[in-house]
């Protein structure tokens, strides 16, 4: 079988890694048929286009993509972000954010938990506006939407995760206190769906409590569920305390297949060290090993997993790191 993938590797350290990726799933025995897409701040920068029409019709008919890192920092805010990255979620569909934080340091139990942020709705659907803008009594509104759909087909996409996995606990992540409406629907919903999954334990903590327990006693959690905005921040805490950003991986996915996922490390294009063969390439191999998870290739993805932990936190130059991967894989 052989899959056919979209790659973008966008810009920076996204043309380093994205490589890296490829070359171990090649060494994993799974064939690929891969083009090249050129999007990101460097294209923005040259002719202006962030993503055409043509193009996102165009990805509809692959097995699914996979990107290196977007953003320049010439570019001003949100272009990006907005007209390529959230672009992408919302007219393919990935309404699930998956977020896998494992790490097994040298001495105690380390952690092995998943983050399920909700892709499509929240703070990020781009509701709200400007009134007066640009005077003295300007007003910027920017609302939070929660649908009852899309608040329901992200928490059972998490119970059946959670059902999937040894430990079959769930904990929902928000601020029911404060944010009394959409905090409202996602327990209430929440509380609907576990009666589905009565083998599902499940627990709930406000954010900033998890923001805690994240630093202090990550070893209790084993799926958490969350809204679109509370998972962006809690992803980012969930990476530097499982070994740093390097090593942090994402799937964007549809999980009715209507179209298909995307994969990417959550870093971004660190124009600090592009171009220096520096950049960490494990957070952009286990993106692909989750897109391999996701493609039905589960056994080749536990392979790519288990030879990027032989390699561990390894230092070297990213193609090094890349094949001690590979090497690791073929030992
Ligand atoms: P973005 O907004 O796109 O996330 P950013 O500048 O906020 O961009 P990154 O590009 O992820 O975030 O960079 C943050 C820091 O982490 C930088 O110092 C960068 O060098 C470092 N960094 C990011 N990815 C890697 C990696 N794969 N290996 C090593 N260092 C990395």
């Amino acid at each position: 079988m052989t899959y056919r993938i979209a790659v973008i590797p966008g810009d920076g350290i996204g043309h380093e890694v994205v490589p890296e990726a490829l070359k171990v799933v090649q060494a994993a025995g799974v064939d690929l048929d891969t083009e090249d897409f050129d999007l990101g701040g460097a294209r923005y920068l040259r002719d202006g286009l962030v993503l055409d029409d043509d193009t996102l019709d165009r990805w509809r008919s692959f097995d699914a993509l996979l990107l290196g890192a977007v953003g320049t920092p010439d570019v001003p805010p949100g272009v990006i972000e907005r007209g390529l990255l959230l672009r992408m979620r919302f007219e393919l569909d990935l309404y699930i954010n998956q977020r896998p934080f494992t790490y097994r340091p040298a001495e105690g139990d380390g952690h092995d938990f998943v983050v399920i942020r909700e892709n499509t709705e929240g703070t990020y659907a781009g509701e709200g506006g400007f009134l007066r803008k640009g005077t003295p009594h300007e007003i910027a509104t920017q609302g939070s939407v929660n649908t009852r759909f899309g608040v329901e087909r992200c928490l059972r996409y998490a119970f059946a995760l959670a059902a999937s996995r040894p430990r079959k606990h769930l904990t929902l992540v928000h601020k029911t206190n404060v944010l009394t409406f959409a905090g409202d629907l996602w327990q209430r919903t929440f509380s609907e769906v576990a009666a589905e999954f009565p083998d599902v334990t499940t627990d709930y903590h406000h954010v900033d409590a998890a923001c805690i327990y994240f630093v202090t006693s990550p070893e209790r959690y084993d799926v958490i569920v969350t809204d679109n905005l509370f998972g962006d921040i809690l992803t980012d805490l969930g990476g530097a305390v499982s070994g740093g950003i390097g090593f942090a991986s994402s799937g964007n996915l549809n999980p009715d297949r209507t179209g298909p996922s995307m994969f990417e490390p959550v870093h971004g294009s660190a124009p600090d060290i592009a171009g220096q063969n520096k950049a960490n390439p494990i957070a952009a191999i286990l993106s692909a090993a989750l897109m391999l998870d996701f493609l039905g290739e589960p056994e080749a993805a536990q392979r790519v997993r288990a030879a990027c932990d032989a390699v561990g936190e390894r230092s070297g130059s990213t193609t090094d790191i890349g094949d001690a991967v590979v090497a690791a894989l073929t030992d």
